[in-house]
C-alpha cells in the first residue's frame, strides 16, 4: 500500500474541522456527528508498512506508517530550503551546495583577502579589489601589478609612459616615453651642465634683486613700525583728551541741569510777581475809579451852581467874567474826563498807562480842590 494513498485519506479525515468531509473510498459525504474514533482501527492503519515518499529519488526507507513522519524529517532525500539562498536542495546535497555552489556562500577573496558573498565577487574584481591583477594599459609588457600599485607603475615606472626631463626647469624641452629617456640623459649631459649653469646665473641675479627688495622691504618695514609708534602714541593722547572732555562734558550736563532749575524757579516767582502786581494795579485802578465819580458828582454840582448864580446875575446884570472863566474851565475837565475813561478800557495799553493815568486823575483832583 503506498503511502502517498494514506496521506491523502488521511487529510480527508481532517477536512471534518472544515467543511463536509467525504469518504475516500465511496465518495459519500461524512456526517460529521456520527463519526467517531476508532482506536482499535487506528491502530491497524498506523501498524501498515509503507514506502519513503522519496522512493523514486532512490530513498530504500520502509516501515511502520507510525513512523514515517519522523522519517521524513531526516529523510537525505527530502528537499530542504538553503538558509541563505532559499533554494529548494535535497537534505543529502545541501552542504555540499552551501560549500560549493550557493550563490550566497561567504567567500575570500584571493587577492585581497576581503569577505563577500559570491555573487559580489565580479563587481569586488572590477572595481573594489585593491590586490587584484592589472596589465599596463600603456602596453608596456608588464602584467599582474595590483590595482593599488598601478599609479604609481605608471608614473614612475613604465617605460611606456610619456615624461620630460629631469632638466625641465633647466630649459630642456625634452618629452617622450620614459625609455627613451635613459638615451637623451646620456646623449645631453654637456647641454644640461649648460642650461644648469645659465639658469644658476639668471637665479643668482635674481636672488640679487631679491636681496634689494629685501634690504628696501626691511627699511619700509621699520618704517611702519616708527609710524606704528607714533600713531599708537597719538591714539593713546586722544584717549586721554576724550577722557577730559566727557568728563567735562558731564560736568556741563549737570550745570545745565542745575541752571534749568533756576530758570524754572524764577520763572514761577516772577509768575507770582506779576500776578501780585496785576492785583494791586486792579486795586489801583478800581481806587481811580471812585475818585473819578466824586470829581463827576462834584462838577456837577458846580455846574448846578454855576447856572443858578448865572440865571440870577442875567436878571440883575452882565454876566460875571470869573463865572464865564469857571465854566469854561469845567468843561474843559469833563473833556479830561471823558479821555481818560476811554484810555482806561483798553485793555491793550491798561498796564502800560497806570502811571499817566495817576498823574493825570491827581492833576484832575487838585484841580476840582482849587
Ligand atoms: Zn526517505
Ligand atoms: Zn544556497
Ligand atoms: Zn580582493
Ligand atoms: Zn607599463
Ligand atoms: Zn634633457
Amino acid at each position: 500500500m503506498p503511502s502517498k494513498k494514506y496521506k491523502s485519506w488521511q487529510l480527508k479525515i481532517h477536512e471534518k474541522t472544515s467543511g463536509n468531509p467525504v469518504c475516500p473510498k465511496d465518495r459519500e459525504i461524512i456526517n460529521i456527528n456520527k463519526v467517531f474514533s476508532d482506536k482499535g482501527f487506528a491502530r491497524g492503519m498506523l501498524s501498515l508498512e509503507v514506502r519513503c515518499l522519496q522512493s523514486d529519488r532512490g530513498c530504500t526507507w520502509v516501515g511502520q506508517l507510525r513512523h514515517a513522519e519522523e522519517h521524513i524529517g531526516e529523510c537525505s532525500y527530502e528537499d530542504q530550503n538553503c538558509l541563505a539562498c532559499d533554494a529548494l536542495v535535497q537534505r543529502r546535497y545541501l552542504e555540499m551546495h552551501q560549500n560549493d555552489s550557493c550563490p550566497k556562500r561567504i567567500i575570500e577573496c584571493a587577492h585581497c583577502q576581503d569577505e563577500y558573498t559570491f555573487i559580489e565577487k565580479q563587481r569586488h574584481e572590477e572595481v573594489y579589489c585593491r590586490r587584484f591583477p592589472l596589465t599596463c594599459p600603456n602596453s608596456c609588457g608588464k602584467k599582474e601589478i595590483p590595482r593599488e600599485e598601478l599609479q604609481s607603475h605608471l608614473s614612475e615606472k613604465c617605460l611606456m609612459s610619456k615624461v620630460t626631463c629631469p632638466y625641465a626647469k633647466a630649459g630642456c624641452l625634452f618629452e617622450d616615453k620614459r625609455v627613451h629617456l635613459i638615451d637623451h640623459s646620456e646623449a645631453s649631459i654637456d647641454h644640461h651642465l649648460e642650461m644648469t649653469f645659465s639658469s644658476l646665473l639668471a637665479a643668482k641675479t635674481e636672488l640679487s634683486v631679491c636681496h634689494n627688495g629685501m634690504t628696501e622691504l626691511q627699511q619700509k618695514f621699520h618704517e611702519s613700525e616708527e609710524n606704528n609708534r607714533k600713531l599708537s602714541q597719538l591714539v593713546e593722547d586722544h584717549r586721554e583728551q576724550i577722557r577730559d572732555l566727557t568728563l567735562e562734558t558731564k560736568r556741563l550736563g549737570m550745570e545745565s541741569i542745575q541752571q534749568t532749575k533756576t530758570i524754572e524757579e524764577m520763572s514761577k516767582k516772577n509768575f507770582l510777581l506779576i500776578k501780585q502786581w496785576m492785583t494791586d494795579m486792579d486795586g489801583k485802578i478800581a481806587q481811580q475809579g471812585t475818585k473819578i465819580e466824586e470829581v463827576h458828582r462834584k462838577n456837577l454840582q458846580l455846574e448846578r451852581e454855576i447856572k443858578e448864580k448865572n440865571s440870577r446875575h442875567q436878571r440883575t446884570s452882565k454876566p460875571c467874567q470869573r463865572l464865564v472863566d469857571l465854566q469854561k474851565t469845567m468843561e474843559l475837565l469833563m473833556n479830561q474826563d471823558d479821555r481818560k475813561i476811554t484810555l482806561s478800557a483798553n485793555p491793550m495799553i491798561g498796564s502800560q498807562n497806570t502811571a499817566g493815568l495817576q498823574f493825570k486823575t491827581e492833576s484832575l483832583s487838585d484841580t476840582t480842590d482849587t
